[in-house]
């Protein structure tokens, strides 16, 4: 049974690099009926708050990825807040004393703190020299007498230690260059290595899916799972994210908390599917994929090592195609939010003009990109009032379309019924009889009842603004035209 899990710090909001590592853990324990656990790395207690780890759970909420083990719902290994499993890490500590693969350090920070700046300020590097790894009995029993504050070191062996990545291949690292690392500090708070292992063995963990930036870690990780007689999970280090420019992905490149996603209008279809494809390709061309289908074709070997790029202007097309899946209906509700935020909702969009509004949002439907964009593409039939671009009214409000115009409000005033076919018949019959370019006529009624040079299908909108307001606009308008002189 595969088991996965992600591991937060809650330090910080859930950003893009975080969530495509909570993804990716999710897609593999889907993929394969496996579970998925959710577990809060809450040891420093300082830089942790629960704002923060609500702000994870949205996150994830809202990306539709669901825990099967995790804080809220709890679990056969829970309590799944490292803040509340302090006693398992001490406990542990104590055990790798006890055999001999750990042992007491009294130094003090300021002793460290002078060692590393000596051996820097001489040009080299420094690793812990094992000071008290070699105390005498004696040694260690007066420093106990004085109740002198101690700290759990990790005795690395000799040699050196190695794991197969499942993105990577084989990684080794001789232990040379590991120093023996606290586990346990001296105000008994155990350090991320200690407390990562110790969960990932008691939960079960069967792969370790996790950011690149974990590599360094994963040889001292190694070491304490031989020390517990364990044997380690499988590891796949996933590439970071870069921006565009191919630096690292930061607020520079925009946003990087996943919850401003929603509020910029995207999907989180899209964001799952943009997602998933920053480091993982499925093989073939196919680009837009369904949640269902993901599942189906992820595997962790199909994660490159090679850096992944964060391109918006791509996020931005994956977000328009799955805007086009979603049903009018389904897009309806969706921009609802959007249209009360901006004072253009009416109660009856959701009764007796819920038809009138569905068919709004599919009209405008292929123009979006994001959800954001439809109270300004739509407004014209939103509100009352409408605003005449400059430069459209230049272009195409002409003196000479005055008289035109004007006959063709006393032909729209009489039609019956005002649906876009009579209404296109009618705009070009009276075109051709006044020999005028049909596209002419158009572009000036557009302008007279949007105020705008681009819309979407010019008789659909008609319909839809309806008899009344399509007369009132179009007089509108005709006070902008001056008649030729
Ligand atoms: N809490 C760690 C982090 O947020 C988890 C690392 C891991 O997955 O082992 O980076």
């Amino acid at each position: 049974m595969i088991r996965v899990r992600f591991a937060p710090s809650p330090t910080g909001y859930l950003h893009v690099g975080g969530a495509r590592t909570a993804l990716f853990n999710w897609l593999y324990a889907r993929r394969h009926g496996g579970l998925f656990v959710l577990r809060i790395e809450d040891t420093d207690t300082q830089r942790s708050s629960w704002e923060m780890v609500s702000g994870i759970v949205d996150g994830l909420r809202w990306m539709g990825l669901d825990w099967d083990e995790g804080p809220d719902i709890g679990g056969p290994h829970a309590p799944y807040f490292q803040s509340q499993r302090l006693d398992q890490y001490r406990e542990a500590a104590a055990r790798l004393v006890a055999q001999g693969s750990a042992y007491y350090c009294y130094c003090t920070p300021e002793s460290l703190q002078q060692k590393r700046q000596a051996a820097e300020a001489a040009g080299g590097g420094w690793l812990y020299d094992r000071t008290c790894c070699t105390l005498t009995a004696g040694e260690v029993a007066a420093r106990e007498a004085t109740g002198a504050p101690r700290a759990v070191r990790f005795k690395v062996p000799r040699g050196s230690t190695s794991f197969i990545d499942l993105v990577h291949g084989r990684i080794e690292f001789p232990n040379a260059v590991i120093e023996d690392f606290v586990v346990l500090r001296s105000d008994l708070q155990p350090t991320y290595h200690l407390s990562v292992v110790v969960d990932d063995i008691e939960m079960a963990m069967t792969h370790v899916v996790r950011g690149d930036d974990h590599i360094s870690n994963t040889p001292k990780q190694v070491l304490l799972y031989d020390a517990f007689g364990s044997s380690p999970p499988a590891f796949a280090h996933v590439p970071l994210i870069l921006g565009t420019d191919k630096k690292r992905l930061s607020k520079r490149h925009g946003a990087t908390s996943v919850m401003e996603y929603p509020r910029l209008g995207y999907l989180p279809e899209a964001m799952v599917n943009f997602l998933a494809l920053l480091g993982w390709s499925p093989g073939g061309d196919e680009e837009l994929l369904a949640r269902d289908e993901l599942i189906q074709m992820f595997a962790l070997e199909g994660i490159s090592g090679g850096n992944a790029v964060f391109n918006p202007e791509k996020l931005d097309w994956v977000n328009q195609q799955h805007i086009q899946r979603l049903t009018p209906e389904d897009l309806a509700s969706r921009l609802e939010p959007w249209l009360r935020d901006k004072g253009l909702w009416s109660e009856h969009f959701g009764s007796s003009r819920r038809d009138w509004f569905v068919a709004l949002v599919q009209l405008f439907q292929p123009r979006l990109k994001r959800l954001d964009q439809f109270t300004h593409e739509a407004g014209p039939l939103l509100r009352d009032d409408v605003i005449y671009e400059a430069q459209a009214v230049a272009k195409h409000l002409r003196p000479e379309l005055h008289e035109p115009l004007s006959l063709l409000a006393s032909k729209f005033a009489m039609l019956d019924p005002f649906t876009a076919q009579p209404l296109e018949m009618t705009l070009r019959a009276l075109a051709e009889t006044l020999q005028l370019k049909p596209a002419s006529l158009i572009h000036a009624t557009r302008v007279a009842v949007t105020g705008r040079a681009a819309s979407p299908g010019l008789f659909e909108m008609l319909e839809l603004a309806g008899r009344e307001r399509v007369g009132e606009r179009l007089r509108k308008a005709l006070t902008h035209v001056a008649p030729p002189a």
